[in-house]
């Protein structure tokens, strides 16, 4: 059979544990049998990070924006532990961190539906999207604890040294405690424009929730910025699509999520969307069914699986022992940057190689073909069978084989 030819190099992130081994097994045996890619290789293993001082990963986010679209393993984010065990030169920081910050970009997740598994949420019919502003507001915090009764204002000094703004926050009668916060137009707006294109590309209306009537200003600020970036460059792109762009409080923003079937893209600020991000990987069924995507500003992209390099089931496969870990969310990724990248070099074979892909994939879970993480969630049926990390890409290899036959 001739191979479909990439036209363009991707940007391959390789990565940690047992997320490593399972993106070996998928490259093999569903990928390089049926492309002709060029792959920009970066291995992120901790090893090579701590090995390199870290400029690997910083090569990595550079090699994004070269060539536009990457796909990224799970990778460890040190801890003392793992300083010990992996015998490292120091505590090196997020891998995601660092390439999210070299790219200004921000993250969307998905989960991956199939029929056999349903939501905790009956009325969810499609997936809901949601992108996690990741800047500022309470992680970016300046806290103090008030000892004792007294004033606790609010200042701006500008540049030049002029006082701008005085504010009382509070007039304590006795302790309690304070926090600023902050925020940037220019972060804010970042995010508003990765949501509009986000919710454009994927073909799903965009909800925006925040807290304007509480919060006249900071909130406000947010609301006004994404209506300013709607009404310049979206509003008639949106109309010709069908789809809508919809600003509602985060209150009522949530009373809908638990009604609506589906089909949107969430946009939350940072703190809602670190809680609400969980709440809807767990109501859909498994981490291992959640994939994900860095989207920078200037259209750069970066697939991965939202989960981590599932430490566990690595230490069982050292020793040997059988696993059932899901690639579900891995091969996703590979899909998901196969599709970005077909799309960019107008090559509909390639896209139609990861929408085959896809469908091998989601049929292998339908048959009842599952790993264990889904066992427990599926609907019970005498037919579905348990497989282990290997048995369950090899079903999909047959699958994805018959197809492209
Ligand atoms: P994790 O790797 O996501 O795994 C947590 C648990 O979720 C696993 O023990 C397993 O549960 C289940 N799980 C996750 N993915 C699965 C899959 N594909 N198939 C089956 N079950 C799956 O999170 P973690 O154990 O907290 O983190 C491990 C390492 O990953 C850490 O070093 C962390 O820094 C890193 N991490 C990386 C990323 C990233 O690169 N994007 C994200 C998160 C975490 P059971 O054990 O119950 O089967
Ligand atoms: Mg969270």
């Amino acid at each position: 059979m001739k191979k479909i030819v990439v036209k363009t190099p991707i940007v391959e992130m390789d990565g940690d544990e047992m997320t490593r081994v399972m993106w070996h097994m998928v490259k093999d045996q569903l990928l390089l049998p049926y492309l002709d890619m060029k792959l920009e290789y970066y291995d992120l293993q901790l090893k090579q990070r701590d090995e390199t001082d870290d400029k690997i990963t910083l090569e990595a986010a550079e090699a994004i924006k070269k060539y536009g679209v990457g796909v990224k393993c799970a990778t460890i984010t040190p801890n003392k532990d793992r300083v010990k065990e992996y015998n490292l030169k120091k505590e090196w920081s997020s891998p995601n961190g660092t390439i999210r910050a070299a790219l200004d970009g921000t993250v969307f997740r998905a989960p991956i539906l199939v029929k056999n598994v349903l939501p905790a949420v009956r009325s969810w019919k499609k997936p809901i999207h949601i992108g996690r502003h990741a800047y500022g507001d309470v992680y970016k915090n300046c806290e103090y604890r008030v000892p004792e009764a007294g004033k606790a204002e609010l200042l701006f000094t500008n540049i030049a040294g002029r006082e701008l703004w005085r504010g009382t926050i509070q007039d304590f009668k006795g302790p309690g405690v304070i926090q600023g916060i902050h925020n940037t137009d220019k972060s804010i707006e970042s995010f508003a424009k990765a949501c509009f294109n986000y919710a454009y590309d994927q073909k799903v209306h965009l909800w925006f929730g925040a807290k304007d009537t509480i919060s006249k200003t900071y909130d406000a600020q947010f609301k006004k910025i994404f209506e300013e970036e709607y009404t310049k460059n979206w509003e008639n792109k949106f109309k010709e699509a069908g789809l809508d762009y919809f600003f509602t409080l985060i209150d009522d923003a949530v009373a809908r999520i638990m009604k609506t079937e589906g089909g949107l893209l969430w946009a939350c600020k940072n703190y809602d969307g670190d809680v609400m991000s969980d709440m809807l990987g767990s109501a859909y069924g498994s981490l291992a069914m959640m994939t994900s995507v860095l989207v920078s500003p200037q259209g750069y992209y970066e697939f991965e699986a939202s989960h981590g390099t599932v430490q566990k089931h690595y230490y069982k496969y050292l020793k040997g022992e059988k696993t059932s870990s899901n690639s579900m969310a891995l091969i996703f990724a590979w899909s998901g940057c196969l599709k970005k990248r077909g799309e960019i070099d107008k090559t509909s074979e390639v896209v139609d190689f990861a929408t085959k892909l896809e469908e091998a994939a989601l049929e292998t879970v339908e048959n009842g073909v599952m790993t264990g993480d889904l066992m427990v969630v599926a609907n019970p049926n005498p037919n579905n069978t348990k497989v282990g990390t290997e048995e369950f890409i090899a079903e999909v290899a047959k699958r994805l084989k018959k197809k492209l036959d």
